[in-house]
């Protein structure tokens, strides 16, 4: 058996699970957000997994992935919302996929496809309510609203979405939380009265678990669904079950006195005579340097910091007195309960996010889908 030198097992009923329990906690249409290979867990096979799991829709930053998405045959209503100008929207039209517009150039080019293919475009409009990223202001949203309600008149588009997105849903009582639904309402007022219906999105992962305020007509989490607690606590609190374990074989073991330099600059030195364990996974592959003399695996039975720097292929382990060998299995992160570090704990030493983790693992490890 040829046996991976480093593999990411992805457990899809885990995240078709992770779906069912978000869609009927909230009890309305689900937009699962799969974007950036399914915050690495693989496009098309995370897209099926929602579906299957009971999302509506499916929610993908940029036409790249929503184009792949359909080629592999997933025909689910699908939004894509973060363009540059010069973005030719005829194949997203022809495709059936829905696009979000934050200003009135972004919405003349939707427009200009409409007309060129013929198609009614199906479109969200994107008021940013206070995180100041995508959307249009709301002294501009009143002219975005007056243009897409011309053009949808004129039968050029429709619109479907009414949307913006939140700037401390995670931190659930921040003061921002109900000023940026103040003002979202407002917003959707003022559409509505100019004729654009269209489902109000807002809520994010976050405020999925937390703020049945913010649920509106559809919700659209994204880390939730990859069992990863979005508020950074346990997930099992959510019903929410981790879907990525990061594992790697041992390629080396050696016996080092106390006082030997580990790794580039000699960041560690083990205090004893001691057993070094080398695992083929580096930067390059995603697991960050940051994790050197930071993060925890599981290798031997405990969970062991990782000895000094991680470089570009590989890093390296103090097992101590542990009988670690040769094709010796190491757990980066999964879900935990096997004694190994969840994505969260890695986060956490790591000053970072999980998302940030799940995203980027990739490079040379293989990927299998469970
Ligand atoms: N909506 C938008 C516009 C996003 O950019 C994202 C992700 O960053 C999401 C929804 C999903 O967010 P989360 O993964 O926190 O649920």
């Amino acid at each position: 058996m040829n046996t991976p030198r480093a593999e990411v097992v992805v457990d899809l009923d885990a995240i078709a699970a992770n779906a069912a329990a978000l869609r009927e906690r909230v009890g309305r249409p689900l937009m699962a957000v799969v974007k950036a290979d399914g915050y690495g867990h693989g496009l098309v096979p995370a897209a099926r997994a929602v579906l299957a799991g009971g999302a509506d829709q499916l929610g993908v930053a940029v036409l790249e992935e929503a184009l792949a998405l359909r080629a592999a045959g997933v025909s689910a209503p699908l939004l894509a919302w973060l363009h540059t100008p010069g973005t030719d929207f005829a194949p997203a039209l022809a495709a059936d996929v829905e696009v979000s517009v934050n200003a009135e150039w972004g919405l003349a080019e939707v427009v200009d496809a409409a007309r060129a293919t013929g198609r009614t475009a199906r479109l969200h409009l994107f008021v940013d309510t206070g995180l100041s990223r995508e959307g249009a202001t709301v002294a501009d949203w009143p002219g975005l609203v007056a243009a897409a309600a011309r053009a949808q008149d004129a039968g050029e588009v429709e619109v479907v979405g009414l949307w913006s997105h939140m700037a401390y849903a995670d931190a659930p009582t921040h003061p921002t939380i109900g000023a940026q639904v103040r003002l979202f309402d407002e917003a959707v007022g003022l559409a509505r009265a100019a004729g654009l219906d269209g489902r109000r999105h807002l809520a994010n992962s976050a405020a999925t678990v937390a703020l049945p305020d913010t649920w509106y007509d559809m919700v659209r989490p994204g880390i939730a669904l990859y069992g990863l607690d979005p508020l950074g606590g346990d997930p099992a609190v959510h019903g929410l079950r981790p879907a990525m374990t990061v594992r790697a074989r041992v390629a080396l073991t050696k016996r080092v006195a106390a006082g030997a330099g580990v790794s580039y600059g000699h960041t560690y030195a083990p205090a004893t005579d001691t057993t070094l364990a080398l695992v083929p996974v580096g930067y390059a592959d995603g697991v960050p340097r940051a994790a050197g003399n930071r993060a925890p695996v599981l290798a031997g039975g405990a969970q062991r910091v990782i000895a000094g720097r991680v470089c570009m292929d590989q890093f390296v382990l103090d097992v101590d007195d542990a009988a670690v060998a040769p094709g010796d299995e190491v757990v980066l992160w999964g879900p935990g309960d096997g004694g190994e570090p969840t994505a969260q704990q890695w986060a956490d030493a790591l000053d970072t996010i999980h998302y940030e983790l799940v995203t980027r693992v990739g490079g040379r490890f293989t990927r299998r889908y469970v």
